[in-house]
């Protein structure tokens, strides 16, 4: 689908800004029922009814029913709602009208045209029985899961909202801050990974349920982002401009991606074969005979190669085969680094055990495991590296540390949120709450081997928090794989932990 050429924009600057972007679409809805079009001037921001002196009889009805029908989403005293849509973070379902979303969405009009013929719709739990609790057959509301009506990406709750209100209003509001904002009080925002991630997430929903309008607004916004992040950032920008057939979007974040040091392993785990392809393509074309004379050894990349492969069959065995049976060590192969972005835990834990690694290791890219494992924000791994000694103040090439990685990822909304309330993104601050208390606790340390009695005592009781969720069990397993000083745990549960 191409974006319509239709659109007007009355300004591009950021909707980062609370407000200040003011859009204006007349642009006629591609859902078959046809609705007459916004008037320019009609779009952003909360002006009034009664608009300016130009304003028509016309643009102020307009201006009306789009107040009226955003009271449907608002409105908790009349529930007219008459479907569900799961969202992939625990929450409640959201809410939706069916009838309106059939008037603005081709693809709504067409799923809920095939659930009244009686045909299993796409996304539709009561009708697929795919999953979900099943109420939505006992109550006759139907209840779709967001990851199978948008198969291959992500859509939020507070994307969804964005987008749900957008199509309710025809008006665009201002996301909330703390949801396009991170967590570290440094960051100008403008174009920090909840930014970007907030935006993905939006496209992938105007490009699925087929809003022209949104999918050229948001192509603007990911161009924008290209150049102003780091190179880790582009790649969901470059996977959903892939997914959403966004040419201009991906050909600048394959020329970014091709410009930057980012390794090949990085590369394949991250990107499809025919990204890569043409990334490596571009860098080849522009090798001089001096980057030709580095190229490293291939038999030294099969044994890299293989090593990792190994580590991906969480065979920490057959690591230890292939040290044996050649001259390779675990540093020559990044391994740790390569376990700490793409193993379990587990994984991480056992390679550790064998004591061959340099935990404060950097690697091509100036990054330390501890470093790749911020990025991953896995609690149980960030453990596992403190508890072995990794240095949590090590600085990367641009002089970020594990925290400010750690922060820069995390929304400040889930930074915000509180631990009772058991938000999948509580694992987000636990990461940022591990790596500031190691860092108070040892603000300089070196290469010592330590444990941290003192840090176990702190998080034991961020986990009594989390103690009535599914996760922290899971969490506390990987915690006792890793060797982490549990003593105190046994007061969580009763037997469960008494043997620890
Ligand atoms: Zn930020």
């Amino acid at each position: 689908m191409e974006p319509s050429s239709s659109i007007t924009f009355a300004s591009s600057s950021s909707y980062l800004s609370n407000g200040s972007s003011p859009c204006s679409v007349a642009l006629p809805p591609p859902g078959p029922p046809q609705a007459p079009p916004l008037t320019a001037g009609e779009g952003w921001g909360s002006g009034g009814a009664a608009g300016g002196s130009g304003s028509s009889v016309e643009a102020v009805s307009l201006n009306r029913l789009s107040k009226n029908l955003e009271q449907l989403l608002l409105d908790r005293d009349l529930d007219c709602s008459d479907a569900d849509v799961e969202v992939p973070d625990g929450g409640p379902p959201v809410a939706v009208h069916r009838c309106i979303l059939a008037a603005r969405s081709a693809f709504f009009y067409d799923l809920f045209a095939a659930r009244g013929r009686g045909g299993a719709a796409r996304g539709d739990v009561a009708a697929a029985a795919a999953g979900g609790t099943g109420e939505g057959a006992a109550s006759g509301r139907p209840r779709y899961k967001m990851e199978e009506l948008v198969p291959g990406g992500r859509v939020g709750r507070e994307a969804f909202q964005a987008f749900l209100g957008y199509l309710y209003t025809g008006k665009l509001r201002p996301a909330p801050l703390d949801v396009v904002s991170c967590a570290d009080p440094v960051c100008p925002h403008d174009s920090c990974p909840p930014a970007i991630r907030f935006a993905v997430e939006i496209m992938y929903a105007a490009w699925t349920f087929k809003i022209p309008e949104l999918i050229s607004l948001y192509q603007r916004r990911l161009l924008n982002f290209v150049d102003k992040t780091l190179v880790e950032d582009v790649i969901p920008i470059l996977q959903v401009a892939s997914h959403s057939e966004l040419t201009q979007v991906l050909d600048k974040c394959i020329q970014r991606i091709a410009r930057s040091d980012l390794d090949d392993i990085s590369l394949d785990k991250e990107l499809s074969p025919e990204v890569v392809e043409k990334i490596k393509q571009i860098r080849k074309n522009s090798q001089t005979a001096d980057d030709d004379a580095s190229i490293s050894d291939p038999v030294h990349e099969k044994r890299v190669r293989r090593i990792h492969r190994a580590l991906d069959s969480d065979d920490v065995e057959l690591v230890k085969l292939l040290l044996n049976e050649s001259e390779i060590t675990l540093d020559d192969a990044n391994a740790l680094h390569y376990a700490a972005s793409y193993c379990d835990s587990k994984v991480v834990s056992e390679l550790l055990d064998l004591g061959l690694a340099n935990l404060n290791l950097k690697n091509s890219r100036g990054y330390t495991a501890l470093h790749l494992a911020a990025m991953r924000r896995e609690p149980a791994i960030i453990m596992c590296l403190l508890n072995k000694g990794a240095t949590v103040s090590q600085l990367t090439a641009d002089g970020r540390s594990a925290i400010g990685i750690c922060r820069r990822l995390t929304r400040a909304k889930d930074y915000n949120t509180k631990m009772e309330q058991g938000q999948e993104s509580n694992k987000d601050r636990l990461c940022i709450d591990i790596l500031e208390r190691e860092m108070m606790r040892n603000p300089m340390s070196v290469e010592d081997a330590v444990t941290s009695p003192l840090l176990a005592d702190d998080l034991h009781m961020k986990l009594l928090y989390l103690e009535n969720r599914g996760e922290v069990h899971t969490m506390l397993d990987k915690m006792v794989l890793i060797g982490f000083p549990l003593k105190n745990f046994s007061k969580l549960e009763g037997p469960r932990w008494e043997q620890i």
